[in-house]
């Protein structure tokens, strides 16, 4: 029988049916138990994931999910669930080649987006400690007086969780780090959105 990847079943969970979404129903109608059973877990996930700290979810929801994934592979849910959001903005693409050359910038800045949200980043290097840090500001482009405090943000290397931590009143977050490849930021906005960002390598 032919069943049906692992992000087809997250899309479907999510309410956001890939284009093969009636086959899927079918398939699901005819009874296969391992979509059956991709799709709960998913849509399991992707409701508590949403609704995680807006109220307390039931325990045996928490339970289920806490037995079958360790709380390190949360984040990595978290990944799979999440829309990468699209760079509207770096300073380095901006910036003269002479000037790049000559002078390097001591900091990049990077905007993504991702209606209504706005993520903006500022990467600072500090070569001497060989530390990268990064400075962010998530905005809501629709509603700019809706401040996204508390909102989770995690720095992830593959599937491991770098570093995390919430934003402040005013949307803002800071993490450091040392240079690293394959970093990916996540943005976990509670009910109404998790977004990924692949962060550049930054030359130190
Ligand atoms: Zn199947």
């Amino acid at each position: 029988m032919h069943h049906f990847s692992m992000d087809k079943w997250v899309d479907f969970a999510r309410g956001m049916p890939p284009d093969e979404a009636a086959e899927m129903r079918i398939h699901l109608d005819r009874g296969c138990p391992e979509c059956r059973q991709s799709l709960q877990t998913w849509q399991t996930i992707s409701a508590l994931v949403a609704r995680e700290a807006a109220y307390q979810p039931s325990g045996s929801v928490v339970e289920t999910v806490k037995a079958a994934f360790n709380s390190e592979k949360r984040w990595a849910w978290l990944a799979q669930i999440a829309q990468m959001a699209r760079l509207v903005f770096d300073s380095f693409q901006q910036a003269e080649p002479a000037m790049m050359r000559g002078f390097p910038q001591p900091s990049r800045q990077l905007v993504h987006e991702s209606e209504p949200f706005v993520i903006d980043l500022r990467l600072e290097s500090d070569p001497l400690r060989k530390r990268i840090s990064l400075l962010g500001q998530i905005l809501n482009s629709r509603y700019p007086e809706n401040a996204i405090r508390g909102v989770d943000v995690i720095l992830l290397r593959g599937e491991d969780v770098i570093q995390k931590t919430s934003t402040n009143p005013l949307g803002e977050f800071v993490l450091e780090f040392g240079r690293d490849e394959n970093l990916r930021l996540f943005i976990n906005i509670r009910g109404q959105r998790a977004i990924g960002i692949v962060l550049p390598e930054v030359e130190n």
